[in-house]
């Protein structure tokens, strides 16, 4: 039997995702044991993010300044936006080091079933950043499911006024994907989007 604060310690572990009541365990007993090593730097690091935790008010990102380290290296390319649902997508986007360009973060998908509409997101201020110039392309990052595509569509058409290319990320055939293991829609995709051999 553990004492309240670290029972309250494990408790609140277990809520990360992917962690769970067994990893919380396993985890709380190796900051306990490793308290210079592991428990010290840990409650060093939290705090340093806590105090100076920031949504960035150009592109939703959350990160410790604002705006954003993304938004605040010149080096990259202003004229490139990529718009994504989530940050853990801006994330995913930014740990594969491949787009040069900014991001713009919705803050999810429209979704007539949960009710989240156009005004719930952040377009207004997308069709802003746009309208604002500097931007010549725009990425649609929307995740594959008929909630992605719907925004989509929708931001798409909110843009079409704008001189912008607009693109969207191709769907199709997995890295180490067999044709054989792949659902209908995504063999599809992938046939729409064929390309010729080079
Ligand atoms: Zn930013």
């Amino acid at each position: 039997m553990a004492s309240p604060e670290i029972e309250a310690l494990t408790q609140a572990l277990a809520r990360i995702p992917g962690l769970g009541p067994r990893s919380a365990r396993r985890a709380v007993l190796h900051l306990l044991k490793k308290r210079e090593a592991a428990l010290v730097p840990l409650l060093t690091a939290l705090g340093a993010v806590e105090e100076r935790l920031e949504t960035c008010s150009t592109c939703g990102n959350i990160d410790t300044a604002n705006p954003c380290a993304i938004c605040a290296d010149a080096r990259r390319d202003a004229g490139a936006l990529c718009v994504v649902e989530e940050v853990a997508d801006l994330w995913a986007l930014e740990r594969s080091r491949l787009f040069p360009g900014r991001f713009h973060v919705l803050g999810g998908r429209l979704s007539a079933l949960e009710g989240v509409r156009p005004e719930d997101l952040t377009i207004d201020a997308l069709v802003r950043r746009i309208e604002g110039g500097g931007v010549d392309e725009v990425v649609l990052a929307m995740n594959a499911t008929l909630e992605g595509q719907t925004t989509a569509h929708y931001i798409a058409e909110r843009i079409e006024r704008f001189p912008v290319r607009v693109t969207q990320l191709a769907h199709g055939l997995p890295v180490g994907g067999e044709l054989d293991y792949l659902d209908e829609g995504t063999l599809a995709q992938a046939l729409r989007a064929r390309r010729p051999v080079v």
